[in-house]
C-alpha cells in the first residue's frame, strides 16, 4: 500500500498559537443551552444545538470551531443512542481539521465520542470511528500514540489546575481540548474565553 511521508506541520510551529478571537454573545448564549442540556441529559436537543453551529462556523470560514462543534454534536449523538449520526457528525469533524492539516488537535474530543460509542456498545461504530481518525492521522504523518505522547509531555510542563468549567459558555474544560497559550493561560475550545489555570 502506498504510504505518504510523515508530515508534522505542529513540530515547526512556535509553542502556544494566537488565540481565536471570542464568539459573538448569541453563539456563547446557545453553547450554554447546548451544555445545560446535555447536563440535564437531553442529549438530542444538546446535539441539535451543536450540530447548527457547526454548520454556521462552516458558512463563517471557521472551520476549527466547526470541527469542535461537530465533535461535541457527536458525543451528544453517542450519548442519546443515534450512533450512526455520532460516526457522521464526528467524521466530518476529523475530516475538517484533516483539511487543516490538525488531525491531532481534534483526537482528543473524537476519542470522547469513540470512548461513548464503546460504552453504550455500539462497537461496529466505535470501530468504525476509530479507524477515520486513524486514517486522518496517518495521512498526516502520526498517530493517536503519538497525540497521545505530546499531550501528556504538554500537561507535565503546565502548573495549576484549569477551572472545571468556561465562565462564559458553560463548557466542561478538558485540558487535553482547550488551547493552550502557555503553561498557564487557555482559551475555551468552544466560545474562545480566556481562562487561567487555578
Ligand atoms: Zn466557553
Amino acid at each position: 500500500m502506498f504510504r505518504r511521508r510523515p508530515f508534522r506541520p505542529f513540530r515547526f510551529r512556535p509553542p502556544g498559537r494566537p488565540p481565536l478571537p471570542p464568539v459573538a454573545p448569541r453563539v456563547r448564549r446557545a453553547l450554554r443551552r447546548a451544555h445545560e442540556a446535555l447536563a440535564r441529559g437531553d442529549a438530542a436537543e444538546a446535539a441539535a444545538i451543536f450540530h447548527r453551529l457547526g454548520e454556521e462556523a462552516e458558512r463563517r470560514a471557521m472551520p476549527l470551531r466547526a470541527a469542535v462543534a461537530f465533535a461535541e454534536a457527536a458525543h451528544a449523538e453517542a450519548l442519546g443512542d443515534n450512533p450512526q449520526k455520532a460516526v457522521e457528525d464526528a467524521g466530518r469533524a476529523v475530516e475538517i481539521a484533516a483539511h487543516l492539516g490538525r488531525p491531532g488537535r481534534i483526537a482528543p474530543a473524537v476519542g470522547r465520542v469513540i470512548e461513548a460509542l464503546r460504552r453504550k456498545g455500539y462497537e461496529a461504530e466505535a470501530a468504525e470511528l476509530e479507524s477515520r481518525l486513524d486514517a486522518a492521522l496517518e495521512a498526516a504523518g502520526t498517530s493517536r500514540g503519538e497525540v497521545a505522547a505530546r499531550l501528556a509531555a504538554a500537561r507535565g510542563k503546565r502548573r495549576g489546575q484549569l477551572p472545571p468549567k468556561c465562565e462564559a459558555c458553560g463548557a466542561p474544560l478538558l485540558p487535553d481540548e482547550v488551547e493552550w497559550h502557555d503553561a498557564t493561560t487557555a482559551s475555551c475550545p468552544y466560545c474562545g474565553s480566556p481562562v487561567k489555570v487555578m
